[in-house]
């Protein structure tokens, strides 16, 4: 086989969900391609891994210093939507169904893979909140049983602050359902239909 060959499936492999098989099929198709496309796609993918920020308040990625959505001024600040990761605020935007802001944790506490709370933003949530503009926030984290000790680790933590509205989703997303992965109705209706804590 062609060493540059080798190569290219080699580094796309290293992808998860790649095995060598689609690997090779991407590989030919690249091959297809127009020279300059695949420019742009090589840099892309460089100028993505070496510029991309995290947004320093809502941990969002972002291009600059505060994310698109912290920054929109018609949106509700008054609200914030915690989420576990980027993906999330993806699927929950495509619902179109939600105005506030969000707060990206970065994962949920799983003592299984030696993630804690000090591993999440949530001292960035703390901290947003402690400026006192946000009136509610709504937990939207997955029904598995991590998902539920970062709801619960969560609203304990939000009790300091006994005039703040805390809600979670409603669980009409099945139990061990991961909010990724849930289609755009069930988002928006678990958003509408959220319950007090
Ligand atoms: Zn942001």
């Amino acid at each position: 086989m062609s060493k540059l060959l080798e190569d290219i499936v080699g580094e796309l492999s290293r992808l998860p969900g790649i095995g060598r098989r689609t690997a090779l099929r991407l590989s030919m198709h690249i091959l297809r391609m127009e020279a300059g496309s695949v420019e742009r796609m090589a840099e892309a993918i460089a100028r993505f891994r070496t510029e991309i920020r995290y947004c320093t308040r809502c941990n969002n990625l972002s291009d600059t210093d505060i994310c698109p959505i912290c920054r929109d001024g018609e949106r509700d600040r008054t609200i914030v939507c915690v989420v576990e990761q980027v993906g999330d605020v993806l699927s929950i935007e495509n619902t179109r169904q939600y105005k506030g802001l969000y707060h990206v944790l970065g994962g949920v506490i799983s003592p299984m893979q030696g993630i804690g709370p000090s591993d999440l933003k949530i001292d960035l949530l703390l901290d947003n909140i402690a400026r006192g503009e946000i009136k509610e926030v709504i937990l939207a984290l997955s029904t598995t049983v991590e998902g539920e000790t970062t709801l619960f680790y969560i609203s304990r933590r939000l009790a300091q602050h006994p005039d703040l509205k805390v809600t979670s989703i409603a669980r009409g997303i099945g139990f061990g359902d991961e909010i990724e992965y849930a289609d755009e109705l069930t988002i928006a209706h678990a958003i509408h239909n959220r319950i007090p804590l």
